[in-house]
């Protein structure tokens, strides 16, 4: 058996392209949503994803503004250049490219952006709202998983959901909206003591360990779904945290790395942007 591929580049095109319709409707209002992404320092990865969502903006027809501050920045001037960001009317998404240099507190920075600015959707009042079924902006890696599985037409309801990994901006949030959509959950992480026996059983796998095609082939139940979130790069060449060719022998879907969750992610952030944007003018 060789599983299906699934197309996350072809999907997130489609997503764009809905994007885009909203954007044009808002045009036809005078409205240009407008995106504010912030770097600090020379992060050769950060500066590859900053393009990638400057790229898509333009695509869309979002507006953005990139502000690339050096590594010596303080944390002061950081949060200076948030707090403009949060007032400008022409700016509805203000984003801080992760990660910042360690002499910067980043929970600080993130819970300066206005929540209604909040595209990225890591505010603890988002996450929090996110966690009880309220309104907000999901996180657009989370979120692109979440329509990477609508698109494979998987019922989640009482499926066995095991997801490897448990960060802030992956593990967790995938985990709770995995949850929200009635699957059964398990949440693993390092120190799982058999993490093979939980893989082996999930009807639907998601991964997100940042170690290098971690996930063999015969640790995954056979016809299972497989959402790799990894992106490594090794030798020059971007594997994922699953082991695509044993995968691909046993899984029944299967998430290619790259040109799965990736550009989902940059998709999931143009629709927080336009929503932001819809939202912060509803009454105009
Ligand atoms: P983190 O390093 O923040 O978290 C990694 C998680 O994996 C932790 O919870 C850790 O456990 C767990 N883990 C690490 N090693 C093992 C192991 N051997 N067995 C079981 N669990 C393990 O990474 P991120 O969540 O930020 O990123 C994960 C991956 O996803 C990376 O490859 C990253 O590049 C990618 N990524 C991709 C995105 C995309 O757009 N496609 C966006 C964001 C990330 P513990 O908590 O116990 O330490």
């Amino acid at each position: 058996m060789t599983a299906t591929i699934i197309d996350g580049k072809a999907i997130a095109a489609r997503k764009r392209a809905e994007v885009a319709i909203r954007v044009q409707a808002l045009e036809a209002r005078g409205i240009t949503p407008g995106l504010a992404v912030v770097i600090v320092g020379d992060d050769p990865a950060s500066e590859v994803y900053v393009r990638g969502k400057e790229k898509a903006c333009d695509e869309v027809g979002i507006y953005s503004t990139k502000h690339t501050l050096p590594e010596t920045t303080t944390q002061a001037e950081l949060l200076a250049l948030v707090g403009e960001l949060n007032c400008r009317s022409d700016i509805h998404g203000v984003l801080v490219q992760l990660p910042l240099p360690g002499h910067i507190d980043e929970d600080a920075v993130i819970e300066a952006i206005d929540p209604a600015k909040d595209v990225d959707g890591f505010h603890p009042l988002s996450v929090g709202k996110m966690l009880v079924g309220q309104q907000t902006f999901l996180p657009c890696t989370p979120h692109g998983v979440m329509v990477l599985l609508e698109e494979t037409g998987v019922d989640l309801t009482g499926k066995e959901v095991v997801v490897v990994g448990r960060s802030n901006i992956v593990g967790k949030p995938v985990s709770m909206l995995l949850l929200s959509k009635n699957a059964t959950v398990t949440i693993c992480h390092s120190r799982t003591a058999d993490l093979d026996f939980h893989t082996g059983r999930a009807d639907v796998l998601v991964v997100g360990v940042g170690q290098p095609e971690m996930i063999k082939g015969s640790a995954i139940k056979p016809g299972a779904i497989v959402i790799d979130v990894g992106i490594n790069r090794v030798d020059g060449r971007l594997v994922g945290d699953v082991e695509f060719d044993t995968a691909v022998e046993r899984a029944g879907a299967i998430t290619p790395v790259p040109g799965g969750v990736g550009p989902m992610t940059i998709a999931m952030l143009m629709d927080n942007a336009v929503t932001a944007a819809e939202r912060a003018t509803a009454h105009e």
